[in-house]
């Protein structure tokens, strides 16, 4: 089997007691039944306080949270305690793995980080080093379907590539670059609705691979993209936060970045707002390389996941909602701090918006509804947003 990694995958290493947000605090931790098992067997005191802080649900078994929604096994020093008594293989394995999640497509896994985690983020963001992919090959039975051969899959993978190659031209703008993510999404999702024959179907997808490698086609499709009144732009934000506002809370600290970042953007009207706006890009300059990493991390953890189930569009506006809030993140605590913003500030906005989106399925599904139900989610809504704010 292959096993394809993004480049600073290896580099991971917990940060235990000094991270900033532990992921030990305030989610559930649903237990594997392999290790459910062997929990409920292991004997003497520990095995006793395991079993008293297993909860059991109709969905399945968790740890027991206090009333700090910290984990019943976490220390007052934030370490876990059944690292200490045990070591790493007496986890369960959603403790083991996290924050590595991965995807498999028969032949291919493809492993990487959850941005969810803070030394993750600082991992990705702390260099501007396009982000680029490792493979190696590995002993192991293949499970379930392998896709890897079929000719449907390895378009899309080249369409990916091709995606990569655009999400990561410094000459566009980040707007530019999210924009023609938005176009392929929406032509790649009529192509994967018109048809069913999986041959046709990759001769499509071929096809807007060559579109998307032409410069000329690129620059005439952004050169063609007229925008639209701040005012609107401004609006098309709040109602992005309005939506978010009524997700479930997994971190407070979310709550407390989002309600400034909705107060800044009730206070300052929509011409402040522009110039604002345009103060932080000249500000930011070359750091945003940050921006287009976010979009590499999300292409390249939920793009192919259209194999399983043909969703590609929705998919594809959760990077750019990623991408709009935090920068609108970003904008207000910068001017917040009249002018200040570090790489810290730019990491809690990541782990932050991936802690209370990716990591809560519930707030998954809401969002996916709600990129297909509502219109302003709509290709040519969101391109000319897009090209006004970023
Ligand atoms: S969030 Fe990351 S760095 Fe922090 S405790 Fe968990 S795995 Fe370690």
């Amino acid at each position: 089997m292959k096993v394809r990694v993004p480049h600073y995958f290896d580099q991971f290493s917990c940060t235990g007691s000094r991270c900033p947000d532990t992921c030990c605090v305030g989610w559930m931790i649903e237990i594997d039944e392999a290790s459910y098992q062997r929990f409920m067997s292991m004997e003497g005191e520990f095995g006793e306080r395991i079993r008293k802080n297993i909860l059991e649900r109709e969905d399945g078994h968790f740890f027991a949270l206090n009333e700090n929604g910290r984990c019943a096994f976490l220390n007052e020093k934030n370490l876990c305690e059944m690292v200490i008594k045990m070591g790493d293989a007496g986890l369960c394995s959603l403790c083991d793995n996290y924050p590595r999640v991965g995807v498999e497509f028969g032949d291919l896994r493809e492993m990487g980080l959850s941005l969810s985690c803070p030394e993750v983020s600082r991992l990705v963001f702390s260099s501007s080093k396009p982000i680029c992919f490792g493979e190696w090959f590995k002993e192991e039975e293949i499970q379930g379907t392998d896709y890897t051969k079929d000719v449907l899959f390895t378009s899309l993978m080249d369409l990916r590539d091709v995606l990569f190659g655009i999400l990561q031209n410094r000459e566009l703008s980040i707007g530019g670059r999210a924009s023609l993510y938005i176009m392929m999404a929406s032509r790649l999702q009529n192509i994967l609705d018109e048809d069913s024959d999986e041959m046709k179907m990759s001769e499509k997808v071929q096809k807007l691979s060559e579109k998307f490698s032409d410069g000329g086609y690129l620059k005439k499709s952004l050169d063609a993209i007229k925008g639209c009144r701040m005012e609107l732009s401004r609006e098309f934000v709040k109602g992005v936060m309005k939506f978010l506002d009524g997700l479930e809370i997994v971190n407070q600290k979310w709550l407390d970045l989002f309600h400034m970042t909705m107060e800044w953007l009730e206070k300052n009207q929509t011409d402040v707002y522009q110039e604002k706006h345009e103060k932080f890009r000249e500000f930011y300059g070359e750091k945003e390389y940050v921006y287009e990493h976010l979009m590499v991390y999300y292409v390249y953890r939920y793009f192919m996941k259209m194999i399983f189930d043909g969703d590609i569009y929705s998919r594809a506006v959760l990077c750019v909602m990623a991408l709009v809030v935090i920068h609108e993140m970003n904008v207000a605590v910068w001017d917040g701090q009249k002018g200040s913003f570090g790489l810290e500030e730019q990491i809690r906005a990541m782990y932050l918006f991936s802690k209370e989106i990716e990591h809560c399925e519930e707030n998954m599904e809401r969002l996916s509804e709600e990129i297909w139900e509502n219109v302003m989610y709509q290709p040519q809504s969101l391109i000319d947003n897009l090209t006004n704010i970023l």
